[in-house]
């Protein structure tokens, strides 16, 4: 099926959760309608879907009553079995490939694709037993983050080592196992890169960003990143490699440090929208969940152009979430809500976009202006 669906076609969404839910508005804006699959009737997605499948993702029943809904299937998430990614792709178009997001769910499998596609990563070792993570420690120079390769996010699944001792107890404490070491990358910033890429090949590449984490978890986006140029491009040239090495038919996020010493090291890819993408919905004409749907539906994409720069602050947590009276009365602040009905700790429950005009991105004492009432924490 390569051919574009025609407006009223259905899209099939694996997960109920913000990203689902902004993917089912993007889609619905281009006259799709999104049929989402989840376990949670009035989670971020199904409020705003046109039709749901309530159930679960490795239940081949409810993914046959799934498939038959829907036209193309796609994801919001990457964590779904191989047999399930099997099933869906005996009965409908998956994009992107479900070889795609199984790559995706092991770091270690992603590590070695990377490699061989060129692109450059930190030094890592495969760890399956106490020793080995141990021997992991010495090679990588003494200190090395150990991660689980499987079903890790936002900092959960790894712990920072620097002693044998230290790297023993990781060793044990961390699950699921393998795990995987990787040397500890001396990073100037964290940046990243959405990338779309059709049915027909083309890319849509959008300006590389800077993440700035707090806690593990992304505080602010700032679009474009405030490096030099060639960096910036450099960042996008490694993304649209890997979309092509990849053969995705989809949206790719990849994300990347910058080596104090001025190299582009990749962490991570997520072949779906992203959190650092969401500064696109409203300082680009097309956004990352636009992108995604085009792609997804076969339709053409358009030059992922930055009209504006932005700066993206998430907010996460009832702490944040106390303030939304306040955000939504500051002008300037661009709200988007979730619809979560429980605000957990550490959950993120929606984000601000600001915008400045193009080339006017401000230092750190502008943004937390810009912020208003959300700026004291930055
Ligand atoms: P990850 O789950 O791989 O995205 O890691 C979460 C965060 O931990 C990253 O955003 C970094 O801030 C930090 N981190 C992860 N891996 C490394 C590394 N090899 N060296 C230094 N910092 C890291």
């Amino acid at each position: 099926m390569n051919a574009a669906l025609p407006p009223g076609a259905v899209i099939g969404i694996v997960g109920g959760g913000q990203l689902g839910r902004m993917s089912a508005i993007a889609a619905a804006r281009l006259g799709y309608r999104a049929h989402i699959l989840t376990q949670e009737p009035d989670g971020p997605a199904a409020q705003v879907a046109a039709g749901l499948t309530i159930g679960g993702y490795d239940d081949p029943a409810a993914l046959r009553a799934f498939a038959s809904e829907v036209d193309v299937v796609t994801f919001e998430f990457e964590n779904v079995s191989v047999a399930g990614l099997d099933l869906l792709a005996s009965l409908r178009p998956v994009r992107p490939s479900g070889e795609i997001l199984q790559l995706s769910q092991d770091r270690l499998a992603e590590k070695a694709f990377l490699t061989g596609a060129g692109v450059p990563v930190a030094p890592y070792r495969a760890v399956t037993s106490a020793d080995e993570a141990e021997t992991a420690l010495a090679a990588l120079g003494g200190a090395a983050i150990l991660k689980t390769t499987r079903l890790g996010y936002d900092g959960r699944g790894q712990r920072r080592v620097g002693s044998p001792d230290e790297a023993r107890a990781a060793f044990a404490a961390l699950e699921p196992k393998p795990l995987v070491a990787e040397a500890v990358v001396d990073f100037a910033c964290e940046l990243s890169v959405m990338v779309a890429r059709g049915v027909d090949g083309s890319l849509a590449v959008f300006d590389t960003v800077q993440n700035i984490h707090t806690h593990h978890i992304l505080d602010l986006t700032l679009a474009p990143a405030p490096v030099a140029p060639a960096i910036a491009a450099s960042a996008q040239a490694l993304a649209c490699r890997i979309a092509g090495a990849l053969e995705l038919v989809g949206l790719l996020g990849v994300e990347m440090f910058l080596a104090a010493d001025g190299t582009l090291l990749v962490n991570e890819i997520a072949p779906r929208p992203h959190n650092s993408g969401h500064w696109t919905m409203d300082a680009c004409p097309a956004s990352q969940f636009e992108m995604h749907v085009r792609a997804v539906a076969g339709l053409p994409l358009p030059a992922a152009r930055r009209h504006s720069d932005a700066v993206m602050k998430n907010l996460v947590g009832p702490e944040a979430m106390a303030g939304w009276p306040e955000i939504i009365a500051t002008d300037g602040l661009i709200a988007h809500h979730y619809g979560k009905a429980e605000a957990r700790p550490g959950r993120k429950l929606g984000h601000v976009n600001v915008l400045f005009p193009r080339g006017a991105l401000p230092g750190p004492a502008g943004i937390a202006h810009a912020l208003g009432p959300l700026g004291g924490s930055t």
